[in-house]
């Protein structure tokens, strides 16, 4: 069975990545040469912010990682942690997306009374 392993890849600031790699690769899939050209697309879906970029790159993961259960490439067993782990993530984006969208709420109710609009 094998473990979970963390990646070889280096952030922007020159540290150890802290992301877990992929079933049979040394690399995350932000730093796996292959996932490059989806890697462009994404970001340059980008301007809508890193929560929705986050969201994006959590999906790209899970079909990666359907793709390698189902290949077999991926044990089952890490298949379903790392499923789980990935779910956590996007719950925690999805609240993160809420507290931001109340943000800009108030923000805007502030404005509005500036301007004395109501
Ligand atoms: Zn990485």
């Amino acid at each position: 069975m094998k473990s979970l392993r963390q990646c070889k890849g280096k952030n922007q600031a020159g540290l150890p990545c802290q992301k877990a790699s992929q079933c049979d690769e040394d690399l995350c899939w932000s730093h796996n040469p292959k996932n490059r050209a989806e890697r462009v697309r994404t970001a340059s879906r980008g301007g809508r912010g890193r929560v929705n970029r986050e969201a994006a790159e959590a999906k790209e993961y899970l079909r990666q990682l359907r793709d390698d259960v189902r290949s077999g490439t991926c044990p089952p067993g890490v298949g379903s942690v790392v499923n789980q782990v990935v779910n956590t993530m996007l719950r925690s984006i999805e609240v993160e997306r809420k507290l931001e969208e109340s943000d800009v709420r108030a923000e805007f109710e502030e404005l509005k009374r500036e301007l004395g609009i109501t």
